[in-house]
């Protein structure tokens, strides 16, 4: 696997549970270079990959806004329930509840997106996530969307409810599976599916491990 480029980072920020942010990436750096304007932003191809109309809006981000409306059918993210930070000081400022819980502030602060106790809002982080929106608008990598709205899918599953971690990487895995036989994640996009599988893998082993742990002898 690759550890360079750019980074997927997502986490829940239970007290317990989470995954490493930086080193299990399954994006590859990417190859594409072309920087020619993303059809979505001249053509309204399909009512889910154009650009939201405005009484759509969400949040102040369009590429937050487009990753929400292009969730698939069973998977909707309630416009009310997203946040986008755009200043992560600022916010911790705002959420003096978090100064007590350091690591999880640390784990926020690298993960694209968040939930916090596993519970509504998601949090997407425009400090970490701007280098994917700005590869898919300016680098005409479409598939970041599609990659995108497989972690919102991620932390949708933590958002109501599913606070394990398998949990939230078997939605991603699945999300990311469907949108590569639809093509809409291309097979020489670079994206190592089998690190998140074995992500997925190592994740289920520890959680168990953790269960025997907890068992009573
Ligand atoms: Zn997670």
């Amino acid at each position: 696997m690759t550890r360079r480029g750019l980074m997927l980072q997502f986490a829940v920020l239970s007290r317990t549970r989470g995954r490493s942010p930086v080193p299990q990436s399954p994006v590859k750096a990417s190859e594409e270079d072309n920087a020619r304007v993303p059809e979505w932003l001249t053509a309204e191809t399909d009512a889910r990959s154009a650009t939201p109309h405005a009484d759509l809006r969400c949040t102040a981000d369009r590429f937050i806004d487009l990753v929400i409306h292009s969730m698939p059918q069973g998977y909707e993210i309630p416009c009310s329930q997203v946040v986008v930070i755009s200043d992560f000081s600022a916010f911790l400022r705002s959420r003096s509840d978090l100064l007590g819980r350091p690591a999880l502030i640390e784990k926020a602060r690298r993960s694209i997106a968040f939930t916090i106790d596993s519970t509504w809002p998601i949090y997407f982080n425009a400090e970490q996530y701007r280098r994917f929106s700005d590869a898919f608008e300016t680098g005409g990598q479409k598939a970041l969307l599609w990659v995108m709205v497989a972690v919102a899918g991620h932390e949708l599953t933590h958002a109501t409810g599913q606070a394990k971690e398998s949990d939230g990487l078997l939605t991603e895995l699945s999300l990311i599976s469907r949108f590569m036989h639809e093509g809409k994640i291309p097979k020489t996009f670079a994206f190592d599916m089998n690190e998140l599988k074995q992500q997925f893998v190592r994740t289920v082993l520890a959680e168990n491990a953790s269960i025997d742990k907890k068992r009573p002898e």
